[in-house]
């Protein structure tokens, strides 16, 4: 999945965020820090998860 990073131009806070489809002024970007609407997104930058499988995750198996 897409992750762009973003910076607030209230609080100047960069944050990265998984963005799903495309931007538009209806549904802007929330800053994190401050919740302002005011963000912008940052290119040349893109962040993306690695396939790291580690940690505990509680896995309930589907029983009938
Ligand atoms: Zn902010």
């Amino acid at each position: 999945m897409p992750i762009y990073e973003f910076k607030c131009t209230k609080c100047n806070t960069t944050f990265d965020k998984l963005v799903r489809g495309e931007i538009t002024p209806q549904n802007p970007v929330i800053c994190p820090s401050c919740g302002s609407k005011r963000t912008r997104r940052l290119v040349s930058r893109v962040s993306s998860y690695r396939g790291s499988s580690s940690g505990g995750g509680g896995d309930c198996a589907p029983s009938g």
